[in-house]
């Protein structure tokens, strides 16, 4: 006589409700053992240390990603025809506000991403826990560089690649908005892993699946976004195109 799942346990590996089957058997959909999803990965079972550092690690993390999308969002003014505050505050503003996001971004990734002490290695997830935490890492250093790149833009450039700057300028643009794009789909793609792990161990399907189209729709989000302030450029000089001819009008009326 075998025992039987008698509650609404999800397979802890891809998320199968195992209700019903033969506890020594193995998950139909992946195969994962079904007295392994059912023992020690439970989240509330874990030490309170562990749980203290994630709770830390989710919080830091939020307040990083507000961050971001705040000085995303007001950065992309610049490009829009409300871009003359752009010249009110120094250059090295806005990466250095980058930066402090990031930071708290990776700092916050860093604590959701350490190894759960009540879990064997094999249980542990360090494969996207490696990902993400690269993709964290790099960030801030990328920010970093063009903290210390607009530090340096006051010094004067050599006389023979003076002319070349600005196309340089434009060119390292694209290079560092590729770069960034990059990275911030490789966290999100990672946070999302990360969660729908996290979410298996609560347990709790209804979380689980939300994770798991989060992850299949966030890219799709944050392409657009990332190439928005690129799309407002049109936008701006069709309203600047429109001030000016309003401006003409009123000029002649005046004259007239
Ligand atoms: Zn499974």
């Amino acid at each position: 006589m075998h025992d039987i799942v008698a509650v609404d346990a999800p397979c802890t590996n891809c998320g199968y409700s195992l209700r019903g089957l033969d506890i020594d058997s193995v998950c139909p959909e992946c195969a994962h053992p079904v007295r392994r999803s059912l023992e020690r990965r439970r989240l509330g079972l874990a030490s309170a240390d562990y749980l203290a550092a994630l709770h830390l690690g989710a919080g830091v993390l939020l307040l990083g990603l507000i961050l971001a999308v705040v000085i995303g969002g007001v950065s992309a003014l610049q490009y829009t025809t409300l871009g003359t505050f752009r010249y009110a505050v120094p250059l090295v503003v806005w990466p250095s506000l980058d930066f402090a996001a990031s930071a708290l971004v990776a700092f916050g990734v860093w604590k959701l991403t350490i190894d759960d002490p009540g879990l064997p290695a094999h249980d542990q997830a360090r494969g996207n826990a490696r990902t993400l935490r690269a993709a964290a890492f790099a960030l801030p250093v990328v920010h970093g560089v063009r903290v210390l790149v607009a530090a340096a833009s006051g010094a004067a450039a050599p006389a023979p690649i003076a002319p070349l700057l600005p196309l340089l300028d434009a060119a390292s643009g694209v290079v560092r908005a590729m770069l960034v794009l990059g990275l911030w789909l490789s966290i999100a793609t990672g946070l999302c892993n990360l969660f729908r792990w996290f979410a298996a161990r609560l347990p709790d399907r209804a979380l689980f699946s939300r994770a798991r189209s989060a992850g299949r729709i966030l890219p799709f989000v944050l392409v657009p976004a990332a190439i928005g302030p690129a799309g407002l450029i049109p936008g701006a000089l069709w309203l600047a195109a429109l001030v000016w001819s309003g401006r003409g009008k009123i000029a002649r009326a005046q004259r007239e």
